[in-house]
């Protein structure tokens, strides 16, 4: 293996460090605590694991948690009259619904009703529209973890020949516009591409996020690229290192790529700690906006 690895937990406690003091000094000199509210509806495994790990790196943080638990049969109303109560509330920077939401809710209509400004994830259309225009606003926390991340290896992306798998709203499409704004040239790839083989191998910075467990190969990788893996995928039937009955992978074939690129991310490990704290930079930037002060230069 000759690629370096980008360390995402280490970059990633860094990041939450330096959220961690400015939230800190924003207590000091402006009495001002940001506020984040988690809503969790239902009990999906996968979900309460990620809203555990949320809430804890938000009382770290010493930004105030104002999580909410609705129980799975809850109605899209009750939802939708809970996030008008947290759009009110102005103890509450952040808000932030976790993803999926059971059959009877429409996910879009719920997103669409959260405040803007309080939009942690930036899933809302004004701020995908503000980032698609260029204006400032508030980016989804994993495409966001992406770009800090190549950012420790380019410290500038400008000219990059850069090729995004996948065309998600959460991560395809919102990365390929940051690194757009950073004036590399995007080319945004999905399941309909012609010949993706090749087109990968033109990267220079390859970010992967088809949620197909191991797809991109060795020979897809331009060598000395750098690979920044977003895929978690759950592999049932093998044990991985931490001795469970499932091994995770990214949709990067890790062995096979990082003999060729110049560095890679790791899965788990790479992209995966940066998205707690890009929320945690999120809720902070909030607080900012909401209280006319400047964002924190982070
Ligand atoms: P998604 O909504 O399922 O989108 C997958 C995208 O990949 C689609 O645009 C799809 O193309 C494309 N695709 C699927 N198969 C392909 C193929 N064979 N060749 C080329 N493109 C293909 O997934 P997502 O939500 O964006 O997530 C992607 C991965 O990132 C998943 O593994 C997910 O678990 C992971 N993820 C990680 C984090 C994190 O914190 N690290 C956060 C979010 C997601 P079409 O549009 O043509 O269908």
């Amino acid at each position: 293996m000759s690629a370096r690895i980008i360390d995402g937990k280490t970059i990633a406690a860094d990041l939450r460090g330096k959220v961690t003091d400015a939230v800190h000094r924003l207590r000091r000199d402006r009495g001002l605590v940001p506020g984040l509210a988690v809503v969790l509806v239902g009990k999906n495994p996968a979900s309460e694991v990620y809203v555990r790990n949320k809430s804890k790196a938000v009382t770290e943080s010493g930004i105030h948690p104002f999580d909410q638990h609705l129980p799975e049969n809850v109605s899209e109303a009750a939802l939708l009259d809970l996030i008008a109560r947290l759009n009110a509330d102005a103890r509450v920077n952040g808000i932030l619904v976790q993803l999926p939401l059971p059959p009877q809710i429409d996910s879009q209509k719920v997103i669409s009703a959260i405040d803007p400004d309080k939009d942690v994830d930036g899933f809302h259309p004004v701020n995908v529209g503000r980032l698609a225009s260029g204006l400032p606003g508030l980016v989804p926390c994993t495409p966001l973890g992406c770009i800090f991340l190549a950012k420790t290896v380019h410290a500038s992306l400008e000219g990059l020949e850069a090729v995004v798998i996948g065309r998600s709203n959460i991560v395809g499409k919102p990365v390929a516009q940051l690194l757009l704004a950073e004036n590399a040239t995007v080319t945004i790839t999905h399941s309909k591409t012609r010949d993706l083989e090749t087109v990968c191998r033109r990267a220079d910075l390859l970010v992967a996020a088809l949620g197909r467990p191991e797809m991109v190969r060795g020979a897809w990788i331009k060598p000395g690229a750098t690979v920044i893996d977003v895929g978690i995928n759950r592999l049932a039937g093998e044990v991985g290192k931490d001795g469970k009955k499932s091994r995770i992978v990214g949709d990067v074939a890790y062995t096979e790529a990082a003999a060729i690129a110049g560095t890679i991310t790791p899965v788990p490990g790479g992209v995966g700690p940066m998205t707690i704290a890009c929320l945690l930079l999120n809720t902070l930037r909030a607080a900012c906006i909401q209280n006319g002060l400047p964002a924190p230069k982070i």
